[in-house]
């Protein structure tokens, strides 16, 4: 495994076995890995001939007060991990690397951020989209691999690829949990005793939503007091959002019919924590 810091390295190293017509699948990630990561890299090396992945905090995509500065980071961890899991290639630049200048030009998101993490995060998703952009420029990988966990980057990555023509073919992945059913984040690690404990309930109340749907439930008032008051009653914290929306399309809906997102923000002291289950229902 080879640890790239520049990016004239990365094209140095990548260039020839494009040419050699070699497939390479690239995860895009903040580090401190864990499972979640692996079985996108897993899926990477399934479907390549190199896997490459990126480690970097991106400081565009954090607000004023949010945790760009506690974000978990432990690059010696993550390499022996990528290492074990077969990874290729790490791509590790520094902030200065990335963004050299204060940057001429921004990308806007304009379509699918009035919701959600978008809503509750503003210009999030707009240092997202700059961030992968510049990544997929530099690795010019055939495939990359986003999670599911993050639903709304994954609508709006494929929507990046779409209005920009790139290159590139985007894979969306499951989620990973812990067997209490919490979805795996680098942010776990900031969760008090206390607070570790209650967060499987934000994955119970997803799936008592899915039963009630399963059940005939076509309400989205319905759907979301049901959820909120599960949160109320077993964790400490403050929900962010609990929303029900169309998928991929995020647009508000009153009815439960065709494909859906059901999405959870929570908020503790030292973590936000995201969820959420994407399902078809009956029409
Ligand atoms: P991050 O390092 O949090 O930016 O995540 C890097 C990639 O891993 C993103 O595409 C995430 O959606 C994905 N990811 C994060 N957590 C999980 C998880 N529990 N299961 C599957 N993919 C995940």
């Amino acid at each position: 495994m080879e640890i790239l810091t520049s990016i004239e390295k990365v094209r140095e190293t990548l260039a020839p076995l494009r040419k050699e017509e070699k497939t390479i699948g690239f995860v895009p990630t903040m580090g401190y890995l864990h499972e979640g990561h692996l079985s996108l890299i897993e899926k990477a090396k399934a479907e390549n001939d190199y896997v490459i992945i990126s480690i970097f905090v991106n400081p565009l995509q954090f607000g004023p007060n949010e945790d760009f500065d506690t974000y978990p980071r432990d690059f010696k961890r993550d390499e022996a991990l990528a290492e074990k899991t077969g990874v290729d290639f790490i791509f590790y630049p520094s902030v200065e690397e990335m963004y050299p200048q204060q940057m001429a030009m921004k990308i806007v998101v304009e379509e699918g951020v009035d919701v959600l993490c978008g809503k509750s995060r503003p210009g999030h998703f707009d240092g997202v989209a700059t961030v992968v952009l510049k990544l997929f420029n530099i690795v010019s990988p055939t495939k990359a691999y986003f999670g599911m966990k993050d639903a709304q980057q994954v609508a709006v990555i494929e929507k990046l690829v779409r209005d920009f023509n790139l290159p590139l073919e985007i894979v969306p992945c499951p989620t990973l949990r812990e067997e209490d059913g919490l979805a795996k984040s680098s942010r776990n690690v900031n969760l008090t005793e206390q607070e570790r404990k209650e967060a499987p309930f934000i994955y119970k109340s997803l799936q008592l939503a899915e039963k009630l749907i399963h059940e005939g439930e076509k309400d989205v008032q319905v759907i979301k007091e049901t959820i909120s008051q599960l949160l109320l009653e077993n964790m400490n914290g403050t929900i962010d959002y609990v929303e029900v929306l169309s998928y991929p399309e995020l647009k508000p809906i009153s009815h439960l019919e065709g494909k859906i997102i059901i999405a959870i923000a929570y908020k503790y002291s030292k973590a936000r924590l995201i969820d959420n289950i994407v399902l078809t229902c009956n029409i």
